[in-house]
């Protein structure tokens, strides 16, 4: 067995080497005296250049934005720009000690205008960075209404989902103890006269996402909001979707109490493969003491941590939340200003809608009306699946839709082209998406020109491999 050598002498401080037990010089093991590696690795023999050639060619198999069109609805795959990756790389916010204040001055100036720019966006009081996804959002400010309530010495148990909302929804109401009430759709928008009979005395909220999973903005917004708050529950805003409003409407407007942000989707943070993230919760000034601790304030001399919060729920993650992103997005709010973010959210619209129109003679759109910034177009009137699509497109160089979510529309194709598509792109698109259901039985066994073809998604899902071990087996 060969021996993975630390070879200091000519890879510097960088490099690990595989050398044969005899070579003089040290052993990674006893170099760095670690009990738990007292087994050797077992790993093949294999030149500097040759691991490089192998991570770099599976590096070229990863799809992004920066490779080609990526219209994976709910998701916002937008353009990240690179000058938000610059500043989060600066040593400047990089390098500083997470618990020297003094030092973290910038950071946390960073952090306050940050939280001010949200509040501003949204039209909330208060916010909180620290969540580190959406769906951590939304744990968080269901821990917030939860102690809201309790300190009111109220037991309300039942949180109301609409059945068009994303599945972390109702996960996160049940993981925060909550019984889930499922309130259904009617022509795309939450069934008003359901809702009337779900709401009562149990009811601690309603969460709800505008526009919705359909990309339909609910138009009886202001009407849901009185039900809800008339019965004493609050209203939870999914801000996953803030994309198609940025700078027209503000969710705090529309009698949200509490609401989350995806920063790494609005705000621009690569994030595909799931992360990293940011899923900031702004509250009303109703629920301000209950956010997380500690909190960004502006003291007299200087910005300050408060932990001095007695209602907090207390802390939801370590240090700031992920600063990083954070800073990318407060690169991209104030590069892009009031104006920009407004133009974004308004191409973001238009481009949609410019999509959806260039596909309608091929695929049906069954809530079709007021389409904001994605569509659900359905393919059940053509000769393929929503996955044969989906694995065709793959073979043309695209990055797949989001398939079967919604749930409510049947073979769901949710497509959400983002405002930094070019009308070429998007018309190249939708002449690719012509050309695969003009020739449906090529797509039958696509991908063809994938590394993996047609895995078995329910056997992947059912005994996933996340061992070595149980690859050799
Ligand atoms: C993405 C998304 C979420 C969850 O956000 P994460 O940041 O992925 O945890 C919740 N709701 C909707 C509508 C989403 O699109």
């Amino acid at each position: 067995m060969s021996k993975l050598i630390w070879d200091r002498g000519r890879a510097g401080r960088r490099g690990f080497r595989v050398a044969k037990p005899q070579t003089p010089e040290v052993d990674l093991v006893a170099y760095l005296g670690n009990e738990h590696s007292q087994e050797l690795l077992d790993l093949p023999e294999v030149s500097e250049l040759d691991v490089v050639r192998h991570y770099t060619s599976l590096s070229h198999k990863n799809f992004s934005v920066d490779n080609n069109f990526y219209p994976l609805g709910s998701c916002t795959m937008k353009y990240n720009p690179k000058v938000n990756d610059a500043a989060s790389q600066m040593s400047e916010f990089r390098e500083v000690h997470p618990l020297a204040v003094d030092a973290l001055q910038g950071s946390l100036e960073v952090m306050h205008i940050t939280q001010e720019y949200l509040s501003k966006i949204s039209g909330m009081d208060a916010v909180s960075l620290q969540p580190l996804a959406g769906a951590h959002g939304e744990l968080t400010g269901l821990m917030i209404i939860q102690a809201y309530h309790r300190d009111r010495g109220s037991e309300r148990d039942e949180v109301i989902v609409p059945d068009s909302a994303h599945g972390t929804n109702p996960a996160s109401a049940a993981m925060c103890g909550f019984k889930v009430i499922e309130v259904k759709s009617k022509d795309g928008m939450v069934d008003i006269e359901e809702l009337r009979q779900k709401v009562s005395d149990k009811t601690a909220a309603l969460m709800i996402t505008n526009p919705n999973t359909l990309g339909l903005f609910e138009k009886n917004i202001c009407e849901i909001e009185k039900i809800v708050h008339d019965a004493g529950g609050l209203i939870y805003y999914d801000g996953a979707n803030l994309n198609a409003l940025m700078g027209i409407v503000r969710p705090g407007d529309m009698g949200v109490d509490v609401m989350h942000f995806n920063l790494h989707k609005t705000f621009s943070t690569p994030h595909g493969g799931g992360g990293p993230g940011s899923g900031p919760v702004g509250v009303k000034k109703h629920l301000e003491p209950y956010l997380p601790r500690p909190v960004v304030v502006k003291g007299e001399d200087g910005f300050k941590l408060d932990f001095d919060r007695p209602k907090s729920i207390g802390k939801v993650a370590s240090f700031y939340g992920n600063f990083g992103v954070v800073l990318r997005a407060f690169v991209y709010m104030t590069v892009l200003g009031k104006c920009g973010l407004r133009k974004a959210s308004e191409l973001a619209v238009l481009n949609a809608n410019y999509l959806k129109a260039l596909l309608e003679d091929v695929l049906d759109v069954p809530y079709s009306e007021g389409t904001m910034h994605e569509f659900v177009a359905t393919s059940k009137d053509t000769d393929l699946t929503a996955l044969e699509i989906a694995k065709s497109l793959l073979d043309y160089g695209y990055h797949a839709p989001t398939v079967y979510f919604p749930l409510i529309v049947h073979e769901a194709l949710m497509i959400e082209p983002t405002e930094t598509e070019s009308p070429e792109t998007l018309e190249e698109f939708a002449e690719t998406l012509k050309e695969i259901l003009k020739n449906p039985e090529r797509s039958k066994s696509a991908p063809h020109l994938m590394p993996i073809k047609r895995a078995d998604e329910v056997k992947a899902a059912r005994h996933p491999v996340l061992t070595r071990s149980q690859i050799a087996e």
